[in-house]
C-alpha cells in the first residue's frame, strides 16, 4: 500500500478556538435542556435571533444541526425515517435529516459534545424569508412538544424594498413580544435589545471583513474554510464570544497576506460558488480544487450572514431590513446585479452553480441566470446537480466532469 497523498488543504490555526466556542455553545444549551434552568428558543438561521437573546433565551438553530448531519453523512441513514412519516424526499433535506435524527434519537451532538440529544424548545420562532420549509419543519416539533410556534412571514422575490414592506415586518417582530414575554417570564427590555443588536452588528462587520480578505490575490481563505468558520456568525451572533473569535481569525488571515501565504498554493483560478455546499463532500471538494490550483474565493452562501442594516438606530428597523434585504429574498434582477458586483470584487474567473435538488430556494440556476450572466460578463460557468445533505442525489462523476470542464474552459481561454 502506498502512502496517503499529503492534503492540499491548509489548516487555519483559529479552528481550535472555534471548536471550543461551538462546544461551549452546545454544552450550555444541553445543560439548559437537562435542568430547565434557562429557556431555549429555536430560531431559523436568518430569524430574529437578537430579539430572542434580548429575552435571555439560549438560541438553537436546527439548520446548523442539519449541516452537522450532512457533514457527518449521517443524513443518509436519517432521511428515510422522516420520509416514512410523510415528509417527502423532495423537500428540504435539512428538514428530513433533522426530523429523522429526532425520530431515531441519533445525532453527532451526543458524541461530539456529550449532549443528551436534540434540545427541546420552549418556543419555536421562524422567518419564512428563506423558504416555507422552515415553518413546516418547526410545526413538526410544535406538534411533538406542544410549545408555541410563532414567526414572521416575509414576501419573496423582492426587487426594491419599500417602506410598506418594512413597516409590516417591524409590526410582525413586535407582535412576537407578548409570547416571548410569557415563555421567558421576562418583560421586554428595549435597551437590552439595542445592546444585543449592536453586538450582532459588530459581529457582522467582522465576518464581512473575513470574507472580504478573500478579495486579496492570492486569497488567504477558501469558501470551504468559510463554511466552517461561519459557525459563530450564525449561532453566536449577538454575543461577545463571536466578536472575539473573528478578531482572532482576521489577525491570522491578515498575517497570511503579510507573509504571502495563499490558502491554495499556486492559485491559478478564482471561482465563485453559487448555492448550498454539498456538506458530505465538503472536504473532497476542498481537496480537489486545491490540488488543481483553483481557489473558490467567494459564495452567496457565506455572504448571506452579513447583516449590515443592524447598524440602524432603531433595532426593529435594523432587524426588519437585515432579514429582508437578503439575497435569497430578492428578485432575479437584484441577484444578477449582486453577482456581477461580486465577480468584480473577488476577481472571479469561473462560476459553479450547485443545483441542490431539495433546496430550490438556494439554487439560482433554474430560470436562465447562468446564461444571462455569462452573456453579460463572459465569466464561464458549470452546473452540478446535487444536494446539501442527500448524497443519493449527488453524482461524484458528474461533479468531477463539470469541475474539470470549467478548468479546461479557462485554460483554453487563457
Ligand atoms: S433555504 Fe433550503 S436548505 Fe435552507 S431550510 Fe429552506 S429549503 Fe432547507
Amino acid at each position: 500500500m502506498g502512502d496517503k497523498p499529503a492534503s492540499a488543504i491548509k489548516k487555519i490555526e483559529a479552528t481550535g478556538l472555534m471548536r471550543k466556542l461551538m462546544g461551549a455553545y452546545f454544552q450550555e444549551i444541553d445543560q439548559a435542556a437537562r435542568t430547565g434552568d434557562r429557556k431555549i428558543a429555536w430560531c431559523t438561521s436568518v430569524g430574529p435571533a437578537e430579539l430572542l437573546r434580548s429575552f435571555g433565551f439560549l438560541v438553537y438553530f436546527p439548520e446548523n444541526h442539519g449541516a452537522v448531519l450532512g457533514s457527518s453523512r449521517l443524513a443518509q441513514e436519517l432521511i428515510p425515517a422522516a420520509n416514512a412519516r410523510g415528509y417527502s424526499p423532495d423537500i428540504c433535506s435539512y428538514l428530513t435529516s433533522d426530523v429523522g435524527s429526532y425520530i431515531k434519537q441519533q445525532t453527532p451532538l451526543i458524541q461530539a459534545f456529550g449532549m443528551a440529544g436534540i434540545p427541546k424548545a420552549d418556543v419555536l420562532v421562524y422567518n419564512t424569508n428563506q423558504c416555507r420549509d422552515v415553518q413546516d419543519w418547526f410545526a413538526f416539533y410544535q406538534r411533538e412538544w406542544n410549545v408555541p410556534l410563532i414567526g414572521i412571514d416575509t414576501q419573496r422575490g423582492l426587487g426594491d424594498i419599500t417602506r410598506d414592506h418594512l413597516d409590516g415586518l417591524i409590526a410582525q417582530h413586535k407582535a412576537l413580544i407578548p409570547t416571548l414575554e410569557e415563555v421567558s417570564g421576562r418583560t421586554f427590555d428595549l435597551d437590552r435589545l439595542k445592546e444585543v443588536v449592536a453586538s450582532s452588528y459588530r459581529c457582522t462587520l467582522l465576518w464581512k471583513k473575513v470574507l472580504h480578505l478573500a478579495a486579496h490575490v492570492p486569497s488567504p481563505i477558501t469558501f470551504f474554510d468559510s463554511t466552517i468558520h461561519m459557525g459563530p456568525a450564525v449561532v453566536l451572533r449577538g454575543t461577545p464570544e463571536a466578536e472575539q473569535y473573528y478578531a482572532v481569525l482576521i489577525a491570522e488571515l491578515e498575517q497570511r497576506i503579510a507573509d504571502g501565504v495563499a490558502a491554495v498554493d499556486g492559485e491559478r483560478h478564482r471561482y465563485y460558488w453559487e448555492g448550498m455546499p454539498v456538506w458530505g463532500k465538503l472536504r473532497d471538494h476542498a481537496e480537489m480544487f486545491a490540488s488543481e490550483g483553483a481557489c473558490v474565493t467567494a459564495s452567496t452562501y457565506c455572504n448571506s450572514w452579513i447583516f449590515e442594516p443592524l447598524g440602524c438606530d432603531d433595532p426593529f428597523e435594523g432587524m426588519a431590513r437585515s432579514y429582508t434585504e437578503l439575497f435569497i429574498v430578492r428578485s432575479e434582477d437584484f441577484k444578477e446585479q449582486y453577482l456581477k458586483t461580486m465577480f468584480k470584487t473577488y476577481g472571479i474567473d469561473g462560476m459553479i452553480y450547485h443545483d441542490a435538488k431539495t433546496c430550490p430556494n438556494n439554487s439560482n440556476c433554474r430560470y436562465g441566470m447562468p446564461q444571462r450572466l455569462n452573456r453579460e460578463t463572459g465569466v464561464p460557468y458549470v452546473t452540478i446537480n446535487g444536494d446539501l445533505n442527500d448524497l443519493r442525489l449527488y453524482s461524484e462523476e458528474q461533479a468531477r466532469t463539470q469541475f474539470e470542464a470549467l478548468g479546461e474552459q479557462l485554460r483554453e481561454g487563457a
